[in-house]
């Protein structure tokens, strides 16, 4: 192509929204323009490497023996009645009526038409395993689309759903897939892990996502030092490092902290650690009443001062809650939230983290606006003994925490380092969820009915575009990895429009380039060296020729990789052979 018909779109300005690296420098090399919040159109350039992110993905889709289908993007309400799903989805399902009052939605995801596909197309065991997967626009109204095409309302996901007649073939599929999953992100050239990952609203009970690392990324992912444990902090298991309770130092008393609410202001306040401060947190969970009506419950969950609330698995435990407000808190703890501790007449629920077990002279809310109680020893004075001893008996430890860097691995191999990552892929054992809500079955070997076990495995495909950015950047603009690259070489020639000997040797040189089959960007545009040098480094073009006359009377070139700092002169009569090498090395 050249600049003078493939025109950039590159701008100097920095939107005011974009808060990211990747976003800001999609738009300022002219990859997306933003119509709406959320909402994207993908210039030609940008367009290029889409298309690369989905021909690596269909390249590996095709070895795992995935068919390619089409599903439509809107969807009648119906099949989402069968799974009950178009209750639960929430307003992150965009929903709308056809001109007939029927309701439909645009599809955030499509295992409900695969589904009813599969049940309408699959009649026998004979016909399985089988896996099916689209590339395809996907809507979702998230609360807070941001960071440009990462998190937008409409994107494009790569998604496959497998149908299989037992546990053992999910298995083996899920297997493929997640070994397709490596090869395509490795092709692409990022620094990835798969990390064990929460099902969330989909479903299932197996799952992993993988994650380009990346430091803005919005997920917490924990590593061991040693083996290959690796799991979302979102379900990642923080162990009970068993140790034996402290024995009491401290005399029990009530202090005043008059207004000192948060962890860290009673920990400065007292000069006591966060690790030696129990926090008290309100929750409403939602459960049913004895008529079988839904009701919500007051309940208080306690965690070490210095840890955070894991609402995942929280909820794993106690299924929905939010937390209380301050009218609720006052309600029951004769307090508002800042000053409230375990009530040792409480005829709530109560949850304990792990962790708390082992708290010895510890600080604690006083249930009274003001105060604290400090010198808490959950062996030595009757109120805190007597409150540990029904929460024992009741059971109610458990695991309730983000783990930290430095616990113990939950694989008994080494400690845990965070690190952040974007999701880009997800991959899900469903096992029967929505086979059996839309009863898709087929006849089994032994001639009866049986519902089919589902997996599905998404990829984020526009989002990789972003994170691939988010990973491979500098000041001066983006770094394609190889193989992602809208171009491999740029032609860059010094001062073209004046001598018409260097439009000659131009002309010739990308002419061979494009029969040597290299994807080249010729800069034709009638502009300064510098420009097109900082515009070339902006979109970044791995590989860059620079033309001039004083190379052509000394018959040498400059080369210029994306990643070094200088150029080099080479022989211009290898021009090509130094490509073709430099691109196969890469
Ligand atoms: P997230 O936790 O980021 O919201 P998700 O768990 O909702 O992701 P899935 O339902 O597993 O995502 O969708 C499959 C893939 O689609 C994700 O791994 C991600 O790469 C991509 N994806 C999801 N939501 C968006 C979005 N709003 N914009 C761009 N890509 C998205
Ligand atoms: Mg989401």
């Amino acid at each position: 192509m050249r600049t003078t018909q493939f025109p950039l779109n590159t701008v100097k300005e920095t939107p005011a929204d974009a808060e990211i690296a990747s976003h800001q420098l999609m738009i300022r090399a002219g990859l997306i323009r933003k119509l709406a919040a959320g909402l994207y159109t993908w210039l030609p350039l940008g367009l290029k490497v889409l298309r690369k992110v989905e021909s690596i993905t269909r390249a590996e889709m095709a070895k795992a023996g995935a068919l390619e289908v089409l599903m439509p993007a809107l969807q009648p309400a119906e099949l989402w009645q069968e799974t009950g799903r178009w209750q639960h989805y929430g307003p992150e399902l965009a929903r709308l009526k056809d001109r007939h009052d029927r309701d439909f939605c645009l599809g955030p995801t499509h295992e409900e038409i695969i589904t009813d596909l599969a049940r309408n197309e699959l009649k026998s065991y004979k016909q399985l395993p089988i896996t099916y997967y689209q590339i395809q626009t996907k809507f979702r109204d998230e609360i807070r689309p941001r960071f440009g095409v990462m998190r937008s309302r409409e994107f494009i996901m790569k998604d496959a759903y497998s149908f299989h007649v037992d546990q053992a073939s999910l298995q083996q599929t899920y297997e493929v897939m997640y070994q397709a999953y490596s090869n395509i992100f490795n092709h692409l050239g990022l620094k990835f892990r798969a990390v064990i990952a929460d099902s969330g609203s989909i479903g299932g009970a197996v799952s992993h996502e993988f994650h380009v690392l990346a430091e803005s990324g919005e997920d917490a992912i924990a590593f061991s030092t040693v083996s290959d444990y690796a799991a979302n902090v979102e379900s990642a298991t923080a162990l009970l490092q068993e140790q034996s309770l402290a024995d009491p130092t401290e005399p029990f008393a009530k202090v005043a902290t008059p207004a000192q609410k948060t962890i860290a202001e009673v920990s400065e306040f007292l000069g006591v650690p966060t690790q030696k401060i129990l926090k008290t947190l309100a929750i409403m969970r939602k459960t049913l009443d004895d008529a079988g009506e839904e009701t919500e419950v007051f309940y208080n969950l306690f965690l070490r001062g210095d840890h955070e609330l894991n609402e995942i698995k929280t909820r794993k435990i106690i299924g929905e809650f939010r937390f209380a407000t301050d009218e609720e808190v006052e309600a029951h703890h004769g307090c508002r939230p800042g000053f409230i501790g375990p009530k040792l007449d409480a005829e709530y629920g109560q949850l304990f983290d792990h962790s708390v077990k082992y708290l010895a002279d510890f600080v604690c809310g006083a249930n009274e606006a003001g105060f604290h109680l400090r010198g808490c020893n959950w062996t030595a004075d009757s109120h805190t003994r007597t409150f540990y001893e029904k929460a024992l008996a009741g059971g109610a430890f458990h695991d309730l925490r983000n783990v930290v860097a430095g616990d113990a691995s939950p694989d008994g191999h080494g400690e845990i380092t965070l690190a952040r990552g974007i999701e880009v892929g997800h991959i899900f054992q469903l096992g029967n969820k929505y086979s059996a809500a839309m009863k898709a079955g087929i006849i089994n070997e032994d001639g009866k009915n049986q519902i089919m076990l589902m997996g599905c495995y998404g990829i984020g495909i526009s989002r990789v575009v972003a994170a691939a950015i988010e990973q491979n950047h500098d000041s001066r603009g983006i770094i394609w990895p190889a193989k992602l690259a809208p171009f491999e070489v740029a032609i860059c020639p010094m001062n073209m429009h004046k001598s018409e000997r260097l439009k000659e040797s131009a002309e010739l040189l990308y002419q061979d380039l494009l029969a040597a089959g290299i994807e080249v960007l010729f800069d034709d545009r009638k502009v300064r060296a510098g420009f097109m040098f900082s515009d070339m480094e902006l979109i970044g073009i791995p590989h860059c020729i620079i033309l001039s006359d004083r190379g052509l009377d000394a018959g040498t070139f400059e080369y210029k990789a994306r990643t070094t700092k200088d150029n080099i002169e080479l022989p211009l009569t290898d021009v090509i052979a130094i490509m073709k090498e430099k691109l196969a090395s890469s």
